[in-house]
């Protein structure tokens, strides 16, 4: 279908997307303009990755919009979120007004009722229907991104959930759910009552197969040579191969470490092949990388990248990851071993794919576990730039034979699984529920029942007994912790699952942290640290070998501080205990001013997970906060002081100077040896002092004064104090926690203030 022929759609898209190079629609496309979606109806497109299905979404918020309605783009992971508001962002020129919805869970982001198109992920949405937002009412489009999650253990009861109640909430919603190919599509298309778009096309031909010996077996019986040298590993030598012809390599591994280690093995055959220039723009692109974090991990990363080569996993910074997709698109880099985060979703297309390890460690089972079809099937999608290349190729590894049938028979033969709702979990039902009855969704046990008809789960179970079983035990379990009340037929949140549910706890996170604060006198940061730590909101930290005995006797030694009753040794929960008590040695030693590149090498994480804890604990900490004022626990100063400290990593003594905007932790720590020690203080302190403690910086001097409220923040005319005979500011003064965290972070200009960077 030619551009200019798509109904429903603003007069000046044809011309927009010419710019673009679209002329014709692709297939699917057409066929989904075809099915109505640019006239309301509800659609399914199941559709290989990188084959367009973002234009099918866009064509129908646009068409929408024209309408004069309101769309909603919900993203899987936080980090696809910006990536689509900045190309939903190119709308603006026209009029449209585009936003992105991450922040946090507990307002109902009312700033959003004036956009036109918004981008959030399901968390997200689901918490905007807990509170309430009105502006929700006015949607008249929702799409759906990689529907085929509603599969995942963690993430797929929100999303279906979600989308019953939208559904719900509005009858008239236009649904439009983007999924890879999947096994099932039709039953998906059923639940929303949705026309279906189920296609294999793709815009560049894709060619499967596996490596084994010195070719690659492609699965239409053909082979390619591809030989291995004696000095390389096959993913090496299929690099070498690529680059031979001027291209580039994604490889997928199964972890972290093996991405890492991946990448700098793979930099010693990739910087043989680069040019002077692009040597000169690797390296600059290697220094922003340093400038990001002074990681191990940002080193490293730096460190291949200078080399033609790099690594991609969600231990990373977002502007890590930015910077290594956007080198990789524009060629500078010649490969990037990832994990699968890279598979998903971000637009990532190379000459070549391989999939070198196809099982993964699952911590459920304690072994490693196959990849799924669908999983496989996503990464290889990768191979093939369309206008580029004129075909991508995908290969899986083999070590031997019999390696080499079982790939084809399990993975390149093999059609996607189908999806299944994961709803029937309790963890998910328990939250859901809690929050179907609190919004007024459902007000008794049958009407609660007839909310989850709607959902994925109740289209794909034969056994409804097996979905009231599930549903009266989460009722039960509930009210028995005075979060729903029963009166006769009638279910009723209490005050408290209000609390709960409009803070997005799962309740069994409520009830622990309720339980550990009741009889706490006087917690300490890491009584409330551990104790948050050990509801299933927060991700633990894993033991790793010797971890086990260094936990245990902490946990002795620092028993009088962890709030609620401890466990023996030898009940179950012991090991949960102990990560928990991990993390809070994590959340601690941050708050007291550890510094991040230590962090890193203590509890072998990167510097994108200590972020995710850090965030996650000051929104667990906040809502125990809640928790305390409506139960009148009185102890909301001590847990608002560790949540303030965790805010901003420092001690007790640094938590004001350290809210002022632009200060952080290592600029209060400056300040305050220099005797400044509060916010009021520094609104009257001598300008030269405050200049000599920022290491006489005007800019940044003159920043600090503004955002603390002085009158006059103007350091035209200052000279800088001399601060060595001030009490605290040399060695002899300092106390040893100073003196610690001074010698740990020599700053330089570009200081980074939190060190944690802006995720
Ligand atoms: P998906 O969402 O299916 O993974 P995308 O929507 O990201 O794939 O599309 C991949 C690429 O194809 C994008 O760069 C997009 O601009 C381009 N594209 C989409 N539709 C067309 C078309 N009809 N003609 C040419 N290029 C297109």
């Amino acid at each position: 279908m030619d551009v200019a022929d798509i109904p429903g759609v603003p007069e000046w898209l044809p011309d927009y997307l010419r710019e673009d190079g679209i002329e014709q629609l692709y297939p699917p496309q057409t066929e989904a303009v075809e099915r109505g979606v640019t006239e309301g109806e509800n659609l399914v497109a199941a559709v290989p990755t990188a084959s367009g299905k973002t234009l099918i979404a866009a064509l129908a918020m646009l068409a929408s919009v024209k309408r004069g309605g309101k769309a909603l783009y919900i993203v899987p992971l936080r980090a696809l979120a910006s990536e689509k508001e900045d190309e939903f962002a190119e709308f603006e020129a026209y009029g449209l007004d585009v936003g992105v919805s991450t922040g946090n869970y507990e307002s109902d982001g009312g700033w959003l009722a004036d956009k036109d198109i918004v981008v959030a992920t399901s968390e997200k949405v689901d918490s905007l229907v807990r509170n309430d937002a009105p502006w929700l009412d006015d949607l008249s489009c929702v799409v759906a991104d990689e529907v085929h999650l509603v599969d995942d253990d963690e993430r797929g009861p929100t999303l279906e959930v979600t989308l019953a109640k939208l559904r719900s909430l509005n009858p008239h919603l236009q649904l439009v759910a983007l999924s890879a190919t999947i096994g099932n599509a039709d039953e998906l298309a059923e639940w929303l009552d949705a026309a279906l778009v189920d296609t294999d096309w793709r815009p560049i031909e894709l060619r499967k197969g596996v490596h084994y010996g010195d070719a690659a077996h492609l699965e239409d019986g053909n082979q390619q040579p591809v030989p291995v040298r004696s000095n390389e590993d096959q993913p090496a030598a299929i690099v070498r191969d690529t680059l031979a012809d001027d291209g580039s390599t994604l490889v997928f591994v199964n972890s972290r470490r093996n991405a890492e280690a991946a990448a700098r093995r793979l930099a010693t055959t990739t910087d043989e092949f680069l040019t002077g220039e692009e040597e000169d723009r690797l390296a600059d692109i290697a220094d922003r990388i340093r400038d990001v974090s002074d990681t191990d991990t940002s080193e490293d990363l730096a460190e291949a990248v200078e080399r033609g080569a790099a690594f991609h996993h969600a231990g990373l910074t977002r502007q890590h990851r930015t910077l290594v997709e956007e080198a990789f698109r524009d060629r500078l880099l010649k490969v990037v071993s990832a994990t699968p985060t890279l598979a998903a979703g971000v637009n990532t297309p190379s000459r070549r794919v391989v999939v070198r390890d196809w099982r993964r460690y699952d911590g459920s089972v304690g072994g490693m576990q196959p990849l799924s079809v669908l999983e496989v099937h996503q990464m290889m999608g990768r191979a093939g730039r369309p206008g580029r290349d004129p075909y991508g190729e995908a290969f899986l590894l083999a070590k031997s034979h019999d390696e080499l049938d079982e790939l084809f028979e399990r993975y390149v033969w093999a059609e996607p699984e189908p999806v299944r709702s994961k709803l029937a979990a309790e963890p998910a039902l328990r939250t859901h529920i809690l929050a179907t009855v609190s919004s007024g969704f459902a007000r008794s046990r049958e009407g609660l029942l007839e909310f989850l008809e709607g959902t994925l789960y109740a289209e794909q179970t034969t056994a409804r007994d097996r979905l009231e079983t599930v549903t009266d035990e989460v009722i039960d379990y509930l009210e028995m912790n005075d979060f729903l009340e029963r009166d006769g037929e009638t279910l009723e949140a209490t005050g408290i699952g209000h609390t709960v549910s409009r803070l997005y706890l799962d309740p069994m996170s409520a009830a622990e942290i309720l339980d550990g604060l009741r009889d706490a006198q006087h917690p300490t940061a890491l009584g409330l640290y551990h104790l948050v730590s050990r509801t299933p909101d927060m991700y633990e930290l894993y033991l790793r070998s010797g971890d086990e005995e260094e936990y245990t006797m902490a946990a002795y030694e620092r028993e009088s501080e962890l709030l609620g009753r401890a466990p023996s040794e030898f009940e179950e929960r012991f090991e949960d205990w102990l990560s928990a008590l991990k993390t809070a040695k994590l959340l601690e030693d941050w708050a007291s001013e550890t510094d991040e590149e230590r962090l890193t090498d203590r509890y072998d994480v990167g510097p994108g997970d200590i972020r995710g804890k850090v965030d996650t604990a000051q929104w667990l900490l906040g809502a125990a906060e809640s928790l305390s004022s409506e139960r009148n626990l009185g102890v909301g100063n001590a847990v608002r002081e560790a949540r303030m400290r965790v805010e901003h990593g420092v001690r007790s003594e640094l938590v004001d100077l350290a809210g002022v905007r632009s200060v952080g932790r290592k600029r209060a720590r400056r300040l305050y040896a220099a005797g400044i020690e509060t916010r009021a203080q520094l609104r009257e302190a001598d300008k030269s002092v405050v200049l000599a403690a920022l290491r006489g910086r005007q800019k940044t001097a003159e920043t600090v004064l503004e955002n603390a409220g002085h009158p006059e923040p103007s350091m035209s005319t200052v000279e800088a104090a001399d601060l060595s005979d001030q009490p605290g500011s040399g060695a002899n003064g300092t106390t040893a926690a100073d003196r610690a965290t001074t010698t740990e972070t020599e700053d330089t200009d570009t200081e980074d203030q939190s060190s944690l960077g802006d995720f």
